[in-house]
């Protein structure tokens, strides 16, 4: 089978990867795809955008794909898993009705709440109701969080720790910052605690998590500094135990999948449900997303054993029921993250990446985020550039391993912390 990833960060680089250690796929397409895609053997990348539905659709029949798995967001809620249904495509992905658990905060919260879904006590407005936003914030008080509704690739959620900061997000988002995607805000009581990420595979019968992830947004180390996509991750978190997880398969991916069926919600894809855990190892969900998280997905896939194409076949074809229970490697995996020195603020492109032979050496795997190949050199593209990813027999093995790998790697003005897994190993260097 040949399969057809759209998107082009690490997260497709690491689905790529791990469909063709399947003895099944003979070969992936990426759309638009990045340089680790370019240079991936039996991988090929095709020059059309993630959005351009005609132009994939016809690359499926052109190419004779068998699947297609839709990596990002956005096309999801535009609703392409929609349109390649319907033109009888097998396609890993929600539909745009489904896409709206993450597409729209409103949307979400009202179906947690509808479903009893642990989430923090919120409330929703429109840029009508600014002063009802306001006074709600008045009379919640700080710390308080302030969320655009729409997709806002990661950058609509203000933490507010004052009541006149979240005044200023509320004008901030009304006023336009994020476009269409901010004329409703969620405002969100502010929980404490330990971030984790859930992602689970789903036919929309049945639901399986995957490993349990635990990422670092903040840009610097000591989880300090702006939020970013993301700074490295590992997994298994061991902060998600598996008392933990039987929670949260029981009071909220199965009730989730229920009520999506329910509603004749068509949901064949990955439900991601980003948790926050408190200190007390009470669990809320603080989103949901609707596709493999980035950079989740580039720790968990190294750890898998089932042939991926079988996993996402079983969720397409809705016999998931029926898959024998999913294999993992024993250990542990950690990915950390090389970003352009100034993300998640202003950076550099263009740069020369030099390295990747001797990181692979070590046995690391190096997912490119944003990279491209050009004139047979591999350049910075983006502002989280690569996820440098080992696995070993722990925690401290993984991530010995991954930070030697990223000491090969060099480029102008790289960046990335040194501190990442600093929950899980013993010692940080
Ligand atoms: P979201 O896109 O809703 O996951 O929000 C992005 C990030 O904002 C989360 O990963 C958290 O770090 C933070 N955040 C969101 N909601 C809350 C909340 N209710 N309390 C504390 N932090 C939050």
């Amino acid at each position: 089978m040949k399969v057809l990833v759209v998107g082009n960060g690490g997260r497709e680089h690491a689905l790529a990867w791990k469909l063709l250690e399947s003895k099944t796929v003979e070969g992936v397409f990426c759309v638009p795809g990045n340089g680790g895609t370019a240079i991936l053997e039996n991988c090929q990348n095709l020059s059309l955008t993630a959005t351009d539905f005609y132009g994939i659709k016809e690359a499926v029949k052109t190419h004779e794909i068998g699947l297609v798995v839709i990596g990002p967001e956005v096309p999801l809620a535009m609703g392409l898993a929609d349109y390649l249904h319907q033109e009888k495509i097998p396609v890993f992905g929600p539909s745009q009705s489904g896409a709206q658990l993450e597409a729209s905060k409103s949307w979400a919260k009202a179906f947690m709440k509808d479903v009893g879904i642990p989430t923090a006590r919120s409330q929703a407005f429109t840029d009508e109701e600014i002063s009802q936003a306001v006074a709600y914030v008045e009379e919640q008080g700080a710390p308080i969080v302030v969320k655009a509704d729409g997709l806002a690739a990661g950058k609509g959620v203000t933490v507010a720790a004052t009541v006149e900061e979240a005044k200023a997000a509320i004008a901030e988002s009304f006023g336009g910052k994020f476009g269409l995607s901010g004329e409703c805000i969620v405002i969100e009581e502010c929980l404490i605690g330990q971030e984790a990420s859930v992602l689970a595979i789903t036919d929309g019968l049945t639901v399986r998590p995957l490993l349990p992830a635990q990422d670092h947004k903040a840009v610097g180390e000591g989880d300090t500094g702006p939020n970013t996509g993301g700074m490295g991750v590992y997994a298994p978190a061991p902060l998600v135990t598996p008392e933990m997880m039987e929670r949260v398969q029981r009071e909220v991916l199965e009730p989730a999948i229920a009520s999506l069926r329910d509603r004749h919600i068509h949901y064949r894809g990955v439900l991601y449900a980003g948790l926050m855990i408190s200190p007390a190892g009470d669990i809320k969900v603080l989103e949901f997303n609707c596709r493999f998280g980035d950079p989740e997905t580039q720790a968990i896939l190294p750890l898998l054993e089932t042939p991926l194409d079988e996993i996402l076949l079983a969720c397409v074809n809705q016999t998931l029921a029926e898959l024998p229970p999913l294999r993992w490697k024993n250990g542990a995996s950690a990915c950390v993250v090389m970003a352009a020195g100034g993300y998640p603020g202003d950076y550099k492109t263009g740069n020369v990446i030099s390295g990747l032979e001797q990181a692979e050496a070590i046995g690391a795997v190096t997912f490119h985020a944003g990279t491209k190949l050009q004139n047979g050199q591999v350049l910075t593209n983006g502002g989280r550039v690569l996820g440098v990813t080992a696995t070993g027999t722990d925690f401290d093995d993984a991530f010995a391993r991954a930070y030697q790998a990223v000491e090969q790697i060099h480029f102008d003005g790289s960046y990335y912390r040194r501190d990442i897994g600093h929950r899980v190993r013993s010692q940080i260097a």
